[in-house]
């Protein structure tokens, strides 16, 4: 027990990150057609074909085009839906959430503030504690594993 290395609480980040801002030839450069597609064009992924839709792996979910942790593997929830869906951001996230009018409905829409990527929506269908549901595109996200299979000491 006494061995155990020091897992610090939260990354270091500073107070206020820069704001990430590329041209579309940038992205086109650093991301797939599809990371591309989805991420910097607001497209959405097919149910069920994403890398994470049923991931159960711990870990961080960051923004896929500017790697900002955004969701932790213990707010995900298996909402059936075929993206990966969690009830809650991670703590200081730096999200946006707009008004999205397309399609005839009524959404909102989540996007990354640090890079302004889109991400996906959010639903008020979801479990508790929040009711919310984070809707994510797979392709917006990639997974930092837990570095230590045993984490069951983080109880927050
Ligand atoms: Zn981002």
């Amino acid at each position: 027990m006494s061995d155990q290395p020091e897992t610090p609480e939260s990354p270091q980040t500073p107070e206020k990150p820069e704001k990430i801002v590329k041209t579309e030839s940038e992205w086109r450069t650093q991301l797939t057609p599809e990371q591309y597609r989805v991420a910097r064009t607001a497209g959405t992924e097919r149910a069920f074909t994403g890398e994470f839709w049923d991931t159960k792996t711990a870990g961080t979910y960051r923004c896929v085009c500017c790697e900002t942790a955004i969701f932790r593997s213990d707010a995900k929830f298996d909402s059936g839906c075929g993206w990966p869906s969690f009830f809650e951001p991670l703590e200081g996230a730096r999200l946006r959430e707009i008004q999205d009018r397309s399609l005839g409905m009524l959404r909102t829409e989540v996007t990354c503030r640090t890079c302004d990527a889109h991400l996906g929506h959010v639903f008020t269908d979801g479990p508790p504690p929040t009711g919310l549901r984070y809707c994510i595109n797979s392709v917006s996200l990639s997974l930092d594993p837990a570095t230590d299979s045993d984490s069951d000491s983080d109880s927050d």
